[in-house]
């Protein structure tokens, strides 16, 4: 059986599915490991490191996607330069483990499913604990929560921390962090060791105790609703709640020097969070870093991949940040990869168990059949 890593075509993306290390694991365990010429490259792993590791560097991509039986990437397949797309080179009865956006682009699914492919989507893994090790929508977004706070003390022209100095004392900058799930959680601890006061606002109140024990003021908004599913995650809150949310926190957006935007509502654009009024009552030089912006935004001023300066505030609105960190964000992605692996492969063959719950939820496709009615939904 052959585990196949593929080098990434978007443009955007840096990260690579396995690093050397995991690969040497996986050849411990006896089992054949062959990764595109290059894949590494641009998270420094060279192919060297690959081979010295035990695999097997297959210069042919053809090669690569039609005979691996597994085949393990970062992003959803792409249209390739020729005009074929990456879904059209694998083999009908692999296996494909990557993120898909299955519910923004279910067509994706469609396809694959067309393709005889069994699709394992990683935002498919359920939030459990058992699953955990696998959970790479969290050990992504905790990179981008880290690195949303870097870049906006880049842009900041103020100091993070508090200074006393002979040349005077400065007062610390002042933090506002929106959506406290594991993105928003690392942003409140990278900014509060960055010596910045941290406020932070979420829908969900289960997060208050989160929120504090890292040291930030939990700014809490009582409504008539429930906000959270049972999964844990957030609803999609009523237009009386947005507007009475919208009340409560305008005054925490214009008390900030920084504000960071993180709220998502799985398989739906993006929540509205911070209106142009609100950006124009913020003191010039203040940094808005919207990390929903691929998703539509937070924030009403928010271009996607672009840093904007309007009205003296800068709004930044980062792509794909886990990508920015590729060195340890593929160590990441590459861990949960090989700990679902070591579910699906038995006996160094496939064993695709729909009994077990984490497989019965990310395998989205199999068979020739979608097997999600969220993404049958969402393709209609
Ligand atoms: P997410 O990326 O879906 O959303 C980010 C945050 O935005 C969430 O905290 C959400 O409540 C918040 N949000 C949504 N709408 C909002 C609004 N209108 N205003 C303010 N905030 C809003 O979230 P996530 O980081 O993927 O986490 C989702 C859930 O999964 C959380 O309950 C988290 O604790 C849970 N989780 C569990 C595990 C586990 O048990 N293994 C692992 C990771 C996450």
């Amino acid at each position: 059986m052959k585990i196949a890593v593929a080098r990434e075509i978007e443009v955007c993306e840096r990260r690579v599915a396995l690093i050397p290390d995991t690969v040497a694991r996986l050849v411990k365990q006896g089992l054949e490991v062959w990764v595109e010429a290059g894949a590494g490259e641009r998270a420094f792993f060279s192919d060297a490191a690959y081979e010295a590791a035990g695999a097997t560097i297959i210069a042919d991509n053809s090669k690569l996607w039609g005979e691996a039986d597994i085949l393990l990437k970062v992003s959803p397949p792409q249209e390739r330069e020729d005009g074929r797309s990456e879904i059209d080179l694998l083999k009908a009865g692999s296996v494909l483990i990557s993120f898909l956006n299955p519910l923004g682009n279910p067509v994706v699914a469609k396809r694959l499913a067309e393709r005889q492919v069994s699709a394992v989507a990683m935002e498919m893994i359920p939030r459990t604990t058992r699953a955990q090790s696998m959970d790479a929508l969290s050990s992504q977004a905790s990179i981008a929560g880290y690195k949303a706070v870097l870049i906006a003390t880049a842009a900041l022209p103020k100091y993070f921390p508090m200074l006393t100095t002979a040349a005077g004392t400065i007062a610390p900058a002042k933090v506002f962090i929106m959506g406290a799930g594991v993105a928003g959680l690392q942003a409140i601890a990278t900014a509060r060791r960055l010596g910045s006061v941290v406020e932070a606002f979420d829908i969900r109140p289960a997060v208050k105790e989160e929120v504090q024990s890292l040291g930030a003021k939990f700014v809490e908004v009582k409504l008539d609703e429930e906000t959270t599913t049972s999964g844990g995650y957030a609803k999609e809150i009523s237009e009386a709640s947005k507007q009475r949310t919208q009340e409560v926190v305008a005054q925490h957006i214009k008390n900030a020097d920084v504000v960071i935007t993180t709220a998502q509502v799985p398989g739906k654009k993006a929540p509205l969070l911070v209106t142009q009024e609100m950006v124009a009552q913020m003191k010039p030089g203040s940094v808005i870093v919207d990390i929903a912006a691929e998703q539509g935004g937070n924030c009403a001023c928010t271009d996607p991949g672009k840093d904007i300066v309007w009205n003296g505030i800068t709004i930044i609105g980062p792509i794909n940040l886990p990508s920015s960190m590729p060195v340890h964000a593929s160590q990441l992605y590459a861990k949960n990869l090989t700990s679902l692996m070591q579910l699906l492969i038995k006996d160094k063959a496939v064993h695709l168990d729909f009994a077990d719950d984490i497989i019965d939820a990310a395998c989205i496709t199999h068979a020739g059949e979608i097997r999600s009615s969220r993404i049958k939904e969402a393709l209609q």
